[in-house]
């Protein structure tokens, strides 16, 4: 990633003939990177109040961030939120409710943090900076928040490795968003094939370059969370010039965080699992000949009994999702596509399973921790009840259709 100069956000002159350009402008990784952050403030708000806000467990980081701040003439107004805090919205209220003279949020910590930064400075309309204290996820740089909020991206992120913490669990969340990505790409090509993403698909093709290149500099590298912090960096950036839509792996995941006897674990951690399984039944399903489908599957009530028996409310989950349509022509576009979308899938699948490995190592004891923390069976049921809570155009979802079950 040495190549990639993301300082002043991205901007890409495309072949498609656009220019797509970032909306964050200001982006800094690397050692010492913090000692910036009052020059990146004074862009914003040249004096007056800053909030800087932060978790328990980043108290550290927080009073060396307020020193700063300080040091450069603000009046610094601190708001701390329990280690253990939870990204929602009403958790933002202390944020939102700040006194008015509060001009400028300066999030220090990991994503819950930045998500509640975000919300209340868009609400506010207060510009945002997040100083990161680990190497978080590439959502930090998102335009939605809460599952669906509309939110302004944060202005400006700094990821110093000497500013973090980051544990190995960290570590590997970050790897396994990043390689999750070879079956999100999946999915998001053939959504835009489908019509149902207008991206451009150049910059499809950047996503995954980036992704590739971070695998294979990834075993050799000998900063691998400044390699793993500025790749997601890289992404979060090319994701702000790419419709957004959540893919049949983030619906698994957020099904599993609903799970109540679960581990919460990293968002990474959890995509990684549900990549390598979705991709394995892609693989599989598509490949499979008709007499293998199990024609008349009722999806409905499928979802609606996994979801009972993961301690999940069903029908709730399937209303929340809205009603399932379907365009005709996507089913003709299936039978077109099946072989195409088989070779990749298959491509994909061999990837990611390097990539298994690769992730099972950076933890001490991966293999211990992953079978301790969700058994296959769960995971199998929980991709089944995906095929309902699905966007409606993607690939399980017509899958299902055809009455493909997972096995
Ligand atoms: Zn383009």
């Amino acid at each position: 990633m040495k190549d990639w100069d993301i300082s002043d956000g991205l901007e890409i002159v495309c072949k498609c003939g656009k220019v797509h350009g970032s909306i964050t402008k200001r982006v800094l990784v690397g050692d010492d990177a913090v000692m910036q952050l009052v020059d990146e403030c004074k862009k914003l708000l040249s004096d007056g109040w800053v909030a800087v806000c932060y978790a328990q467990d980043c108290m550290q980081y927080a009073d060396k961030v307020s020193t700063l701040l300080t040091d450069g003439g603000y009046v610094v107004h601190k708001v701390c939120f329990p280690s253990d805090t939870v990204a929602c919205l009403e958790g933002a209220t202390d944020l939102i409710e700040m006194q008015e003279m509060v001009r400028l949020i300066v999030a220090v910590g990991g994503g819950s943090i930045a998500q509640l930064a975000r919300y209340a400075s868009t609400i506010r309309h207060n510009p945002c900076v997040h100083v990161m204290t680990c190497t978080t996820t590439a959502d930090i740089l998102s335009a939605t928040c809460f599952g669906d909020k509309s939110v302004n991206p944060p202005s400006c992120v700094i990821f110093d490795p000497r500013f973090a913490k980051q544990t190995s669990r960290l570590l590997a969340s970050g790897y396994g968003e990043i390689c999750s990505t070879v079956l999100k790409n999946v999915d998001v090509r053939w959504a835009a094939r489908v019509g149902e993403n207008g991206s451009c698909p150049y910059l499809l093709q950047q996503v995954e370059e980036v992704v590739r290149e971070y695998i294979d500099e990834f075993k050799y590298c000998e900063n691998k969370d400044m390699l793993t912090a500025k790749t997601l960096l890289i992404i979060g950036l090319l994701n702000q010039m790419i419709e957004q839509e959540i893919t049949p792996c983030d619906r698994c995941v957020q099904l599993l965080e609903g799970v109540a006897d679960v581990e919460p674990a990293p968002w990474g951690i959890n995509t990684m699992i549900f990549a390598s399984t979705m991709l394995g039944w892609y693989k599989a399903a598509l490949k499979s000949p008709t007499n293998y489908m199990r024609v008349g599957l009722d999806r409905m009530s499928t979802t609606i009994g996994t979801c009972q028996s993961l301690g999940l409310d069903g029908v709730r989950v399937t209303i929340a999702q809205g009603k399932l349509k379907y365009k005709r022509q996507w089913a003709w576009m299936m039978r077109e596509y099946k072989e195409d979308l088989a070779d990749e899938a298959l491509l994909a699948h061999t990837l990611l399973m390097r990539c298994m490995r690769q992730f099972r190592r950076i933890f001490d004891d991966a293999g211990y921790f992953l079978a301790d923390y969700i058994d296959s069976d769960r995971v199998l049921k929980i991709a089944e009840a995906s095929l309902v809570v699905s966007p409606r155009y993607t690939i399980p979802v017509l899958l299902a259709e055809d009455g493909i079950l997972l096995e």
